[in-house]
């Protein structure tokens, strides 16, 4: 029984600002962060067929587990578990890993949100949004905002959201120096734990004011992360001799953010940075706005 494949996009998160507001008795932190989603990221195809199957493509497609250790597929099992689905028909998920891996974009939570988001649809499940992000957190504190995939706060361990609205989409250029780093290291690096939540956000948003905003903002997890690491300090110091109206690190690394005041500023910035750094991931993108049909499939 085979289906037109469908595909759904798996946005890479960007926190623009993350500050680190405790730690709980089990041992998760607690963050204040604002996040959005890129136009890249990585591509789920979903096609029902006889019997389920999983395959990987693209240029980070090494860089993950083919078996049942993939995001993608633990998506679907948990899904089927949590659902009550054991008996859903198979399907076949082919995922393109265009998004660095281990690089604080979180692409392995949005390709486990495409997946959701794409099977709620292929078997016509009558999931609300709310049980849809509980099955989402089984699989990681970043699914449920990766289901949202709009501009939002994010709070708690991650899972408490508040979608910001009237967020313009903004130009950004995504660097990583080519560097994995683990977000457990990062995050046992940190000095302090205890830090004051985010400012409150400015009244309108445009390129200034997003921009002024973010310079009383931090990602806590920056300086642990470019002591592991210190190629992020080079990224960011290219990213800002690119033109970058500000530049920061996202999530735990070592994938860095620069903001262009229009998408077609930061393509041009884009292709300067590679032509540099031939080896690093470097992508122009636009953020997805709050207005902006987040979901899309091709
Ligand atoms: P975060 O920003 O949430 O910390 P990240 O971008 O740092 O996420 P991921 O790319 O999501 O990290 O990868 C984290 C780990 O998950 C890697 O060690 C990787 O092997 C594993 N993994 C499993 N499935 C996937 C997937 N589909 N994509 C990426 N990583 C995956």
């Amino acid at each position: 029984m085979n289906s037109d494949p469908r595909t759904w996009h798996a946005h890479a998160k960007i926190n623009l600002a993350l500050h680190v507001t405790g730690k709980r008795p089990d041992g998760y932190h607690l963050i204040e962060s604002l996040a959005v989603f890129t136009r890249f990221g990585d591509r789920v195809e979903i096609e029902l067929a006889d019997s389920d199957g999983f395959s990987v493509s693209g240029k980070y497609a090494p860089a993950v587990p083919l078996d049942g250790g993939n995001l993608a597929v633990k998506a679907r099992d948990t899904l089927r578990q949590e659902a009550g689905l054991q008996h859903a028909p198979p399907v076949v998920i082919r995922l393109e890993k265009n998004l660095p891996v281990a690089s604080g974009v979180g692409g392995g939570s949005s390709d486990a949100a495409a997946v959701l988001r794409g099977l709620v649809q292929s078997w016509g499940l009558d999931i609300g949004e709310n049980e849809l992000a509980r099955i989402g957190l089984s699989l990681g504190a970043d699914v449920p905002m990766c289901l949202a995939a709009k501009p939002l706060i994010a709070s708690g361990v991650g899972e408490e959201l508040s979608v910001v609205p009237n967020f313009p989409a903004l130009g950004l250029v995504l660097v990583n120096p080519g560097t994995a780093v683990s977000t457990a290291d990062v995050f046992n690096a940190l000095e302090k734990r205890d830090n004051e939540g985010l400012p409150p956000l400015p009244r309108g948003f445009d390129f200034h004011s997003v921009r002024n905003w973010l310079e009383i903002t931090r990602n806590d997890l920056e300086p642990a992360a470019r002591a592991i690491q210190p190629a992020i300090g080079k990224a960011l110091s290219v990213l800002n001799r690119a033109g970058a109206g500000f530049a920061r690190m996202s999530g735990s690394g070592a994938t860095c953010f620069g903001l262009f005041e229009t998408g077609n500023v930061a393509k041009r910035a884009a292709v300067d940075i590679r032509s540099r750094q031939p080896d690093w991931f470097v992508a122009a993108t636009r953020s997805i706005a709050s207005e902006a049909d987040a979901h899309g499939q091709d």
